[in-house]
């Protein structure tokens, strides 16, 4: 079996896994998996394939740590803009190049490998070892780790320790660890209006004039500075859409905006909020006394949530001290902790009760043109993820 990291990695960059496609990557990964003793469980939902694979180790309620990531990449972009093909990887001055390289097959390969080396050092080892593996992670998130982990948790699977390969790094590998993530919460927004002549306003209520206050004070209000260890929450617009012809009041506007929040708020809070915004401004302006009876009746929003992820932290505890002990043995250099950026599929997973770190190559190239790794890097990444066994299973 060739177990280079390198070679595994540009085996699974050469497969045209776009989301949720996984073009054999998984069977390439169980193959290996299944030579180092894993039994294999296959969880398929619709297109997406997932596979959950356990190393049982001697001791039978021994900690379990968990290897988690995703085969699925994002579109390429225009192929003619990458200097070389995004699915011929290719290898030039130390530097892997290819669409997944950094995000996130070849920290896949990296865990494959170090596992490898693990288990035929340590064939005795005490605790178990464990994958779960999606084709969902970039796209619509419906049928990949959240319902493996809901199978998961319904036999009452035990999990202690969790790495994701998402790459965590920014400048050097293993520099950054994220343990924790913001929360993310979606909205569409409807603000409806009566659509009308732009020379006749009193017959009309524009419905972009009437979102704009409401937005102003979502956009102006300080949500909370954070704390110790998460950024303050932030609140951003992603779209708004509204209008036609020059010669129209718009009755009509949509409006998508999304919170990345800490710890300081909840879900509940933040909708509540907004909510208690939006009737002030839209519902109850005191401007409304001067609209028509009749006009004002079509007066009305509507708000639809979407709660893509709650915020989750994992506090200094085994998992974090073994990996930054592991990088700074390995690296000879510290590393940091972060709860910044987006959200991963570590999100799910927590619900399990699991110690849960993110910890990857250098995301400087993800979902780019022209996305790599340097080849240092995943071997590094080999002796970080096998030291962290290590730490915690042998
Ligand atoms: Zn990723």
């Amino acid at each position: 079996m060739n177990t280079d990291v390198i070679d595994l990695a540009i085996d699974l960059m050469s497969r045209r896994s776009v989301t949720p496609e996984d073009a054999g990557c998984q069977e390439l990964l169980c193959h290996h998996l299944r030579q180092d003793g894993f039994s294999i469980e296959n969880f398929d939902f619709e297109d997406v394939k997932n596979f959950w694979a356990k190393r049982q180790g001697q001791k039978a309620d021994g900690p379990v740590f968990l290897f988690a990531g995703h085969t699925d990449v994002v579109p390429s972009g225009p192929e003619s803009q990458w200097r070389t093909p995004p699915f011929q990887p290719v290898i030039e001055e130390g530097v892997l190049y290819g669409r997944g390289a950094a995000d996130m097959k070849g920290s896949i390969a990296a865990m494959i490998v170090a596992t490898h080396r693990f288990v035929n050092q340590y064939p005795n080892h005490q605790g178990s070892i464990a994958y779960l593996i999606t084709s969902d992670e970039e796209g619509p998130f419906i049928n990949g780790t959240v319902r493996v982990v809901k199978a998961l948790m319904e036999r009452e699977e035990k999990l202690d320790y969790c790495l994701v390969g998402e790459p965590s790094s920014t400048e050097l590998v293993g520099d950054v660890v994220k343990n924790g993530r913001r929360g993310s919460l979606s909205a569409q927004l409807t603000v409806n209006g009566h659509q009308g002549h732009v020379a006749y306003p009193h017959t009309a209520i524009n419905a972009i004039h009437k979102s704009l206050a409401a937005l102003h004070e979502l956009v102006e209000t300080q949500w909370d500075h954070g704390n110790d260890d998460f950024p303050a929450s932030s609140f951003q617009v992603t779209s708004f859409q509204a209008g036609s012809a020059d010669n129209i009041i718009p009755g009509i506007a949509k409006i998508k905006f999304n919170f990345r929040y800490s710890t300081e708020q909840t879900a509940e809070g933040i909708k509540q909020k907004v909510v208690a915004i939006f009737d002030r401004h839209i519902i109850n302006c005191p401007l409304n006394k001067d609209i028509n009876d009749q006009l004002l009746d079509d007066l009305s929003y509507q708000i639809s949530w979407k709660l893509n992820g709650e915020p989750f932290l994992t506090k200094a505890g085994k998992l974090v001290d073994a990996t930054l002990e592991s990088i700074e043995e390995i690296c000879g250099y510290p590393s940091q902790l972060s709860t910044a950026g987006g959200t991963s599929d570590g999100r799910f997973i927590a619900k399990m009760g699991t110690e849960i770190i993110e910890l990857g190559p250098v995301n400087k190239t993800i979902h780019k043109i022209n996305e790599a790794v340097k080849v240092t890097e995943l071997q590094q990444l080999v002796n970080i993820y096998q030291r962290l066994l290590e730490k915690l299973v042998l």
